[in-house]
């Protein structure tokens, strides 16, 4: 904790120079220490960050914010579930200002949870598009990242791909490869099918890609795109971001990213985001953050860092991620990736998909 240890580095310079006053000089000086301290805590602001996002991605943000602002910020890091119960369990003496993470249905979770407040800002309302943020303004998304196809180049052509419900077709059988359904990623993507066609339909569309595996669902999505790399399947479903950094480590590549936008949806994104913890003790300085996260700088930021779409759309993406083609995204408010998550879990496991 910076602050406390510079407080208490203050406190005793204070302490050192009143030992060598008599006893009457040092009630007045230890007096004096006290109000200066006082002092020292209205001026130095401080904001508490629990974020499921890595230090590397949030790091270079928050100390450009502090350089600009004078504001610190402390952070923890951890996975976004038990962020939320932490959260849920300190309550009023939650340290924690600010909630960060990825997937609208971890957001999500948090609104239910009721760890979350709303807020009023012109500024997220400008730079924060309507879909990507909460409707009772609990969270807005940050980063914008698609679900998208990748492909095996010497064996499909991306005529050949056209949307997320094809990929059930029997032509696929034993050339899909996926990520477990246990990632929330495919969670939201599920819950996002069903807010499209009902439940009836996605549960054949899901059926449909567990009949056409390859192999059985990896833990990630860069074991899905090395799975196609070495021939094991042809296609597959990732985020681009993640196809993205393999192909910035080698240009060559045999496998390509297809944007699914013949979808009815168009192509599925989520977001990274943030929200405004209820029991906040610094509410006004966090606000500050997140609507700067939210500016043409940060979001400038963002894009070069994680290969992620900029939430705000006065940003353009870098080059890299302009290659792959304009993104024509769905959308439907994400908050019904949330909403619709247990049920796709539930869809998930009725067709056995791992
Ligand atoms: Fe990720």
């Amino acid at each position: 904790m910076k602050f406390v240890s510079k407080t208490i580095v203050l406190i005793s310079l204070l302490m050192l120079t009143a030992c060598s006053e008599n006893t009457g000089q040092e009630k007045k000086q230890a007096k004096d220490s006290k109000s200066t301290q006082a002092v020292t805590e209205e001026k130095a602001q401080k904001i508490v960050v629990y974020s499921s996002r890595k230090e590397h991605l949030i790091k270079p943000f928050f100390e450009e914010f502090t350089a600009n602002t004078g504001i610190d910020i402390d952070y923890i890091t951890d996975k976004a579930g038990p962020l939320v119960t932490r959260l849920k369990a300190e309550g009023a003496r939650t340290p924690a200002d600010i909630f960060m993470t990825v997937d609208a249905g971890n957001l999500w979770l948090a609104k239910r949870e009721g760890v979350l407040q709303s807020v009023t800002s012109a500024t997220l309302e400008n730079n924060v598009a309507q879909n990507l943020q909460d409707p009772d303004n609990q969270w807005f998304g940050l980063t914008v990242r698609a679900r998208t196809m990748v492909y095996d180049k010497n064996k499909v052509k991306p005529e050949e791909l056209s949307s997320y419900e094809d990929l059930a077709d029997p032509k696929w059988q034993g050339r899909l490869c996926l990520r477990t359904s246990k990632k929330v990623y495919n969670q939201s993507l599920v819950a996002m099918l069903i807010a499209r066609h009902g439940e009836v339909k996605a549960e054949s569309i899901i059926k449909g890609w567990v009949d056409n595996l390859a192999t059985a669902p990896f833990s990630n999505d860069t074991k899905v795109v090395k799975a196609i790399e070495a021939g094991q399947c042809e296609v597959g479903i990732v985020n681009s971001y993640y196809f993205g950094r393999l192909e910035k480590e080698n240009p060559d590549i045999s496998v390509a990213l297809y944007l699914p936008e013949n979808s009815e949806q168009g192509v599925h994104v989520n977001i990274s985001g943030a929200g405004i913890t209820k029991h906040a003790k610094n509410p006004k300085a966090a606000l500050q953050l997140i609507e700067w996260l939210s500016s043409k700088s940060a979001q400038q930021m963002y894009a070069g860092l994680n290969l992620e779409y900029p939430a705000n759309t006065a940003v353009k993406s870098i080059e890299q991620v302009q290659a792959w083609g304009e993104l024509n995204a769905d959308t439907m408010n994400l908050s019904k990736a949330g909403e619709l998550q247990p049920a796709a879990v539930q869809l998930m496991d009725r067709v056995g998909y791992k």
